[in-house]
């Protein structure tokens, strides 16, 4: 007889606890436990729960790198004593923790399920309940014994995505996430639906490694029709800055002006890491495509291929904190290192 999964549900705040602030009207975050109460029927899921909470939940407008490491330990301290992980996170910056995740638990063998609801527990239209009960399913499936998800994924409003490969796509809609470039991993109707194909599959299971050095030294530069020489050249002239996410036009389309080149030639002699990622919800960076992108390519900018800027982010804050030498830093970050990006083998 197979053994119940264990699951360890970990509440770190977002709108699913949350309660109206009596005073101001605004949502603030709220206690886990009372969180719980709302949900009776997680006690008939075939597993068993365990719950852990942030000490002080939070808007995850407010998450930095300090927190995903608090998450990851969390999950690093108990990751032999339970079969799977549910992460609940504000929608908010889910992505961006989905994805830094991913890079920071190397060689993962079973599930991340991140979810959240785009209206609190206790709301009578809430989206939280059907998120939460399907991510528990999620993470507690298993195949003669063995997880059928080892990675780190985004579930939301019926859809199971690879967690570094979404993006919040609408504030309002219960549909808020999307991953432009990769299909659902999983699908949840009458019956729930896991895309065997998809899911990642460690051929080996190797001992688990938690990467938690990431450097915050990076910007984004969305770049616009008009963006003058003294805007690039502060941002790029900022102390301590070690990369920079550029999202570009189109399939990765830049100004051909000389003083935009420039700066970014010096910047890159510097040492500094430029990413070019594209300003489009879906599709890739082609660097060399159009005249407009040749220049980038020639000065050494790195391709982001049809990575989201929420995981080309974190992924540069990553490499950055694995201090990989200068020279090779193009390479790594031009490899699928966690299924962000496509590679044509
Ligand atoms: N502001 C909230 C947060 O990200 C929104 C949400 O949870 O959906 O924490």
């Amino acid at each position: 007889m197979t053994k119940t999964p264990n699951i360890l549900l970990i509440y770190t705040g977002g709108t699913i606890g949350m309660v109206k602030d009596y005073k101001t009207g605004a949502l603030r975050s709220f206690d886990f436990e009372k969180l719980v109460k709302h949900i009776p029927e997680i006690n008939h899921l075939k597993c068993t729960i365990n719950t852990i909470s942030f000490e002080e939940p939070i808007d995850s407008s407010n998450m930095n790198t300090d927190d995903w490491v608090v998450i990851s330990e969390i999950i690093e301290d108990n990751y032999e004593k339970f079969d799977g992980f549910v992460v609940l996170h504000g929608s908010d910056t889910m992505s961006y923790t989905a994805s830094a995740i991913s890079f920071m638990f190397e060689n993962l063998s079973k599930p991340i399920i991140f979810t959240g609801s785009q209206l609190p527990i206790g709301d009578l239209r809430t989206d939280a309940k059907e998120n939460l009960i399907t991510s528990i399913e999620i993470a507690s499936a298993q195949d003669n014994g063995n997880p059928i998800i080892s990675e780190v994924c985004l579930y939301f409003e019926y859809k199971l995505y690879r967690g570094n490969r979404t993006t919040k796509i609408n504030s309002e809609h219960f549909e808020a996430f999307t991953s432009p470039n990769f299909p659902p991993l999983g699908e949840s109707g009458v019956h729930l639906k896991l895309n065997k194909q998809l899911i990642y599959k460690p051929t080996i299971i190797k001992p688990l490694k938690v990467r938690k050095r990431l450097d915050n030294n990076v910007a984004i530069i969305k770049i616009f029709p008009g963006i003058t020489k003294v805007v690039i050249e502060s941002i790029l002239s900022s102390k301590g800055l070690k990369g920079v996410i550029l999202e570009t036009f189109g399939s990765g389309n830049a100004p051909t002006e000389k003083w935009f080149i420039n700066l970014l030639k010096e910047a890159i002699k510097k040492g500094i890491q430029i990413v070019n990622v594209t300003q489009c919800i879906s599709g890739s960076v082609i660097m060399g495509h159009y005249e407009t992108s040749v220049e980038l390519e020639n000065i050494g900018v790195i391709s982001g291929n049809d990575i989201t800027t929420e995981s080309a982010l974190a992924k540069l804050m990553y490499l950055l904190g694995e201090n990989i030498p200068k020279n090779k830093f193009k390479y790594f970050f031009e490899r699928q290192l966690r299924g962000e990006i496509t590679v044509i083998e």
